[in-house]
């Protein structure tokens, strides 16, 4: 039986299909490559192109494969981007999961592990932030995001459907072989725009405001490795053919770093200066994300293995020195 991986041309989807493979299990991906990349799609894992909101395309993939379970990262997520245009947000992330949800239902597919994130969270009441802390989300994208782990939880309620709901943190890293990495644009995230300073692509980082209230000023946020990640939707395919029941997990480091510090540790890892400009806090960034992956460690028994931000940088710069253009180079 296979594993589906929606969206595993991007980021977090081709990072978890190379671990798939590695385990041998069959892999099966489906992504429009509208924001993901071919050449990220693992040589062995059979590749499907099409949008999950193309129903009829749904159900024929779930009719000639066999697939048991499903990891579903077939999203947009700039959070930017979210707020000036909300209904692409509800048109793919929750239309898209609606329609994907109705394919499954009529065929008989009953597992799913999905991402959600901690902008389902909003402001944070406490750090580190529990799965049972309050969700408020600030913005469109952790929004359709929260939406859709509800949708989750109303259909497995009527339907034979169990899932697991992934709560990531600041994802960032790459594949240890340097083969894949984070490739997206615009580039929005802090650690690939930092490195774009010593590929020679911009001549400064921009720092989002110093004067939040943190040790340094500057925002705290919780960076947790691609693979780390990726390790965490197989723990959770093997949770649900175990246990049959559905559940809410945070994947974050638990240990929180600021900008400066991530600038800094770039600085020491790549031997460029990086020169940093303060400038204007972005809108709708809170000041501290921590998580406590507490739970996922004690019902999933997930690790991590890239638990300080040298190694995450490291693996993060073997892939930018290589491909500074992303896919393109
Ligand atoms: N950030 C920054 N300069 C940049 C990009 C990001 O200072 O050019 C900050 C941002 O304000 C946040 C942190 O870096 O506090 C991480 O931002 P990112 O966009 O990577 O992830 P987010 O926390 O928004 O999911």
């Amino acid at each position: 039986m296979a594993v589906l991986v929606l969206g595993g041309a991007g980021y977090i989807g081709s990072h978890t299909v190379y671990e798939l493979i590695d385990k041998d299990e069959e892999t099966i991906v489906i992504d429009n490559l509208q924001t993901g990349h071919l050449e990220a799609v693992h040589p062995k894992a059979k590749f499907y192109k099409g949008d999950i909101r193309d129903k009829e395309f749904l159900d024929n993939v779930f009719k000639k494969e066999k697939i048991d379970s499903v990891i579903h990262f077939a999203a947009n997520s700039v959070v930017p981007e979210s707020m000036t245009d909300p209904l692409k947000y509800y048109d793919n992330n929750l239309y898209g999961t609606m329609i994907l949800l109705k394919s499954m239902v009529e065929n008989g597919i009953d597992k799913i592990v999905f991402s959600s994130t901690a902008a389902t969270y909003g402001e944070p009441e406490n750090i580190p932030i529990k799965e049972t802390d309050k969700t408020e989300p600030i913005n469109t994208y952790g929004e359709t995001k929260l939406a859709m782990e509800k949708m989750f939880k109303w259909v497995s309620n009527a339907h034979n459907i169990k899932y697991v709901s992934l709560r990531y943190f600041n994802a960032c890293g790459a594949h240890k072989s340097g083969k894949i990495g984070e490739a997206h644009n615009p580039e929005t995230h802090l650690i690939p725009l930092i490195l774009q300073v010593p590929n020679n692509l911009r001549e400064n980082i921009k720092i989002f405001g110093d004067d939040y209230d943190t040790k340094d000023g500057t925002c705290i946020r919780d960076y947790i490795h691609v693979t780390d990640l990726a390790q965490a939707h197989i723990l959770a395919i093997e949770y649900l053919k175990k246990n049959n029941k559905s559940d809410i997990f945070n994947l974050g480091n638990g240990i929180g770093f600021s900008v400066k510090e991530i600038i800094e540790t770039a600085r020491k890892i790549t031997g460029h200066p990086i020169p940093a400009i303060v400038s204007p806090k972005r809108p709708g960034d809170p000041a501290q994300l921590i998580a406590s992956s507490e739970k996922a460690e004690k019902i999933l028994g997930w690790k991590q293995i890239y638990a300080n931000p040298e190694d995450i940088i490291e693996s993060a710069w073997r892939w930018h020195k290589n491909h500074p253009l992303g896919f393109k180079n």
